[in-house]
């Protein structure tokens, strides 16, 4: 099976532009914001520029793209405002999504608030059950490192919902989050022992994309800052048995790596290339 690793790139200048932002970094697959994450906003796509986004990605792609949904959304919230809003936005991402041929929607969990855990689980599952979702795309809920009331912390979580939604959906798994939450991933067995509880509680058929970020911070701090790959607390040995783990060959890696130090995504995905090994 062909590695499929690419990262978070900027749609700058118009959507389209991802494409070649994304080759030009070594990428074969990918993630983008359709619009500034850190406000409400409607991805602005007219439709020249879609179809200059699905021929350039069959052109020059391998991989699929994800859209991340942007940092506002907060599916668990027990706040009816917020709820709109969020409900809102997803609805313009998966329509996005369909235009732009992305067959996944990624999307954070958000915080409780107070609701509890059970409550916010089933905001979660009641606001993705009122998106109008189209056939061609899945949202992928996303783990989390877990601070606060942030759920998607525990795999429960992520399984909780899947169990609460009549949508079908699946998962991203982000190596930086996991770690923070307290699963340990900087051994090969501890690579192993911890997908192995993934699959135990979520299934390894939902996952559908792995973030791929080392962590700056030590496993269980339930602190989210990412590192290069193999500079982290994950390290070499724990990122080299993610690459190369046999159930998953076949995942989308995206990376949310820093730019800093003089390194950028084209240097993280010449190291994830480094540490594959082909058959
Ligand atoms: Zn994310
Ligand atoms: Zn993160």
């Amino acid at each position: 099976m062909s590695l499929k690793i690419g990262a978070h790139v900027s749609v700058a200048g118009g959507v389209d532009n991802a494409v070649t932002n994304q080759t030009e970094i070594g990428g074969n697959c990918g993630q983008i914001f359709t619009h500034s994450p850190q406000v409400w906003q409607n991805p602005n796509i007219d439709e020249d520029e879609a179809e200059a986004f699905r021929s350039g990605t069959k052109r020059d792609l391998e991989g699929p793209w994800v859209i991340h949904t942007s940092y506002l959304v907060n599916l668990c919230t027990p706040k009816a405002g917020l709820r709109e809003k969020s409900l809102d936005s997803m609805q313009r991402e998966v329509d996005a999504a369909t235009r732009l041929g992305i067959p996944y929607v990624n999307v954070h969990l958000g915080a409780h608030t107070g609701a509890g855990v059970d409550g916010g689980l089933d905001n979660a599952a009641s606001v993705i059950d009122d998106v109008d979702v189209p056939d061609d795309v899945t949202i992928l809920v996303e783990s989390d490192a877990g601070a606060g009331t942030k759920l998607g912390g525990e795999f429960e979580h992520l399984a909780g919902v899947i169990d609460r939604t009549e949508t079908e959906i699946d998962v991203c798994l982000d190596t930086a989050h996991a770690f923070a939450a307290g699963y340990d991933l900087s051994s090969p067995d501890a690579v192993n022992e911890t997908l192995a509880a993934f699959d135990d509680v979520v299934g390894l058929d939902h996952l559908k994309c792995i973030h791929l970020n080392d962590s700056k911070h030590a496993c269980g701090t339930h602190k989210d800052e990412h590192a290069h790959i193999g500079e982290g607390h994950v390290g070499d040995a724990g990122m080299e048995r993610v690459i190369n783990h046999p159930d998953l060959r076949d995942v989308p890696l995206v990376l949310e790596t820093p730019t800093e130090d003089g390194r950028g995504f084209a240097w993280n995905v010449d190291r994830v290339r480094e540490l594959r090994h082909e058959e």
